[in-house]
């Protein structure tokens, strides 16, 4: 059995959707302490058990301790079983950070998937649904398998009520690739969602992101929602280039202006594109759980938080995969994964 400890770097919720998966991934059973310690509410929170409910259902695995606030699971993981299933995280808690936990061993079942997830899809501190669809699954698919995701309506905090539908059709295995250049920049496009709110908070940001970002015109959408629980308001900035997508995002909240929601986006559009490499952080941060179980290839990140150092380091402790740093002239960081031999 493998004990991670949940306070070691920032102590957050990442560090148990890892060990999850790598846990399943690799058949070996874990115990996680100190879940959550980092945070101000610590232990298991909604989305988080449901993380826990999802994996152990995927697997049919036997676990310890998934209730609401427990500090440590043990989980004791079976054979991944693909099929439909469907998880209700109750709140608006995030619904791709519990695909997270299940997607890369639901991409390696022996059989299809069909994976309905209700709760948030558009969380602060998560990757947003159009993240999860236009930057990370493309990635992914370039590693053999074949992800869709569907976004079949929105869900805010602190209403909730999204659903998003992800199916999969599995590969044996997962090939890794190098990702060190981003290619020529093919669409630069501006998406901004009003859910039940006035249609004017998009039209300032609109004209917010058309001022900084100086885009056609044509390059923004509003989309106003109104089938949807609760108010919601979204900035979406992407960036399709041929080897890579980056998504950059602003949240709506309360007492925060249109303004703020949209320059926000903007500056972190900005600070990318006067970067050169092509993984950006967050990105980074979930590219390299595929990346590691594949065992090979290599990405150029615009620079490692503290959470992907995190990770690499819980990474090392489930699998036989070195990963080689390396700090290039423009700061950025170059990742190799290679399997060990010895
Ligand atoms: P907590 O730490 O409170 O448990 P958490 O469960 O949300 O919160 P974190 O450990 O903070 O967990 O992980 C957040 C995840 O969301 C990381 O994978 C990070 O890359 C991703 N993420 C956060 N913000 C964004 C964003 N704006 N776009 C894409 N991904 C994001």
């Amino acid at each position: 059995m493998i004990d991670i400890d949940g306070s070691y770097g920032e102590g957050g919720g990442q560090i148990l959707r890892s060990s999850l998966a790598l846990s399943i991934l690799t058949g070996t059973p874990v115990r996680i302490r100190n879940i959550r310690a980092g945070r101000r509410k610590p232990g298991l929170l909604r989305q988080h058990l449901t993380a826990v409910q999802a994996a152990t259902q995927v697997c049919g695995a036997r676990v310890h301790g998934d209730s609401i606030g427990s500090p440590e699971v043990v989980f004791d993981p079976g054979e991944v079983i693909g099929g439909a299933y469907e998880f209700d995280v109750g709140t608006a808690g995030s619904t791709t950070l519990v695909l997270q936990t299940i997607l890369i061993p639901l991409m390696l079942a022996d059989r299809p998937s069909r994976i309905v997830l209700d709760g948030g899809t558009h969380n602060p501190f998560a990757p947003p649904f159009d993240f999860l669809a236009k930057a990370y699954l493309p990635l992914v698919n370039r590693m053999g398998p074949s992800v869709r995701a569907t976004l079949e309506r929105p869900g805010f905090y602190p209403a909730g009520g999204g659903r998003i539908v992800v199916e999969i059709d599995p590969a044996t295995s997962l090939r890794g690739f190098a990702l060190c250049e981003r290619g020529p920049l093919t669409r630069q496009h501006g998406r901004v969602i009003v859910a039940n709110l006035p249609p004017s908070i998009g039209e300032r940001e609109i004209s917010v992101l058309n001022k900084q970002l100086g885009w056609e015109s044509e390059a923004f959408e509003l989309e106003i929602v109104t089938k949807c629980r609760g108010p919601g308001n979204i900035v979406t900035l992407s960036l399709e280039y041929e080897q890579v997508t980056e998504v950059f995002t602003g949240f709506g909240e309360v007492r925060r202006s249109a303004e703020a929601v949209a320059t926000h986006a903007v500056q972190m559009c900005q600070r990318y594109l006067g970067q050169s490499a092509p993984v950006g952080e967050y990105l980074t941060d979930q590219l390299m759980l595929p990346m590691a179980v594949s065992g090979s290839g290599a990405l150029r990140s615009t620079g490692l938080s503290g959470h992907s150092e995190t990770h690499i380091e819980l990474i090392r402790r489930f699998l036989r995969v070195s990963i080689d740093r390396h700090r290039n002239h423009d700061r950025s960081e170059t990742l190799t994964f290679a399997e060990k031999t010895t």
